[in-house]
C-alpha cells in the first residue's frame, strides 16, 4: 500500500470498477487461477492455453495473506486458503499482445479480500486490465 491511500478508499474503487464492468472478483479469480494451475501442471505445452503465454517464476519463501489473523505465523484460510504464495507470474494475451505480471497471492486478494493490492505498489494488478487481459465481461470475444 502508498501511505497515501486508505485501504478502504482502495477496496471501494475496485469495487466500483467491478460493478462498471459487470464482473465478480471471483471471476477474475477464477480465471487467474485457471491459467496458473494449467501453467504449474506440467502438460506440454504447459505455458501456453487458449492463446496465453505463461510464465511462472518460482519464489523463495512464501507471500503470506497480509489480512491473515496471524500473519507473522500463519497463512489466511479465508476463501479457501492461498494456492499460489510461492509464485509470481506473467501472463501474455497472445491475441490482443496484453501482458500482465503479478504475484500469485493476488488470486487469494482477489477472490478471498477483493482485493488488487495497493495503487502505490508494483505488486497491484489493475483489475479492468485483468478483465482486459483474461477477456471477461466487456472485454469478452463474441
Ligand atoms: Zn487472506
Amino acid at each position: 500500500m502508498g501511505w497515501d491511500e486508505s485501504l478502504a478508499d482502495v477496496l471501494a474503487q475496485d469495487a466500483r470498477v467491478l460493478h462498471e464492468l459487470g464482473i465478480t472478483a471471483v471471476d477474475l479469480a477464477s480465471a487467474l487461477e485457471d491459467l496458473l494451475a494449467a501453467a504449474l501442471s506440467g502438460d506440454p505445452p504447459h505455458n501456453q492455453r487458449e492463446g496465453y503465454l505463461v510464465d511462472i517464476h518460482l519464489t523463495p519463501g512464501f507471500q503470506i495473506c497480509p489480512f491473515a489473523p496471524d500473519p507473522d505465523h500463519a497463512q489466511c484460510t479465508a476463501g479457501g486458503g492461498v494456492r499460489f504464495g510461492s509464485v509470481d507470474w506473467r501472463i501474455r494475451n497472445k491475441r490482443t499482445g496484453q501482458h500482465l505480471k503479478g504475484p500469485g497471492l493476488i488470486t487469494h486478494l482477489i477472490r478471498a479480500h477483493g482485493f488488487f493490492e495497493g495503487t502505490g505498489t508494483p505488486y497491484r494488478v489493475d483489475p479492468a486490465g485483468l478483465a482486459r487481459l483474461l477477456e471477461l465481461g466487456p472485454f469478452a470475444r463474441a
